[in-house]
């Protein structure tokens, strides 16, 4: 139930104080996937929402996004579709740039799986700024799909992610001031 997930949630991340740079309060996800109790709570209430929304795929950030939608994804009987750092995947790909705090990033999606038209459930660790979402919100859109909503386990509520997405549902199953 949501309180179950909402306590996976809450258990499931570390604070780490100045990772990776000074001023960076990390949340570490490592326990929650070392608890396969927890760990199952998460992935079936992210095939469940995917199922709900009658996604045919489930999108997965690399990399923690991957180890998120990845089995969510096999339980809902979805596609998954992997969002990569660019100059991992072999062509087609589509390729998006977007600004991060400090400099730039890119990500990448392989078209061939795309089907036009289909319903992607979007999914991520942790909401920050939002840039890295909103990038691959459009990457999907470009390649012909429609994000049904973004999914995140944790939304850094400060940090004003949520107004990047634009009109796009964002589902957080837990929010931080
Ligand atoms: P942003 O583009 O700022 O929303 O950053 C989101 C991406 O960076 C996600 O893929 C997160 O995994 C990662 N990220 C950003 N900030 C944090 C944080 N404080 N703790 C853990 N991951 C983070």
């Amino acid at each position: 139930d949501a309180d179950g997930v909402a306590a996976a949630v809450a258990t499931g991340f570390r604070d780490v104080p100045d990772f990776p740079r000074p001023g960076v309060l990390f949340k570490d996800m490592t326990p929650l996937l070392a608890d396969p109790v927890a760990f199952g709570r998460v992935t079936a209430a992210l095939a469940g929402l995917a199922r709900d929304l009658e996604a045919g795929a489930v999108a997965g950030i690399e990399a923690r996004g991957f180890m998120l939608a990845a089995p969510a994804a096999e339980r809902a009987g979805l596609a998954f579709w992997p969002v990569r750092k660019a100059g991992k995947l072999p062509p087609p790909v589509l390729r998006r740039d977007y600004d991060l705090e400090y400099g730039t990033a890119a990500l990448e999606l392989a078209t061939s799986v795309v089907r036009p038209g289909e319903r992607v459930l979007l999914v991520d660790d942790v909401l920050a700024t939002g840039g890295t979402a909103r990038a691959a919100c459009e990457l999907l859109e470009e390649a012909g799909a429609q994000v049904a909503a973004v999914v995140v386990l944790l939304e850094l509520g400060s940090l004003g992610g949520r107004p990047q997405l634009g009109d796009r549902p964002l589902v957080a199953l837990r929010t931080l001031p």
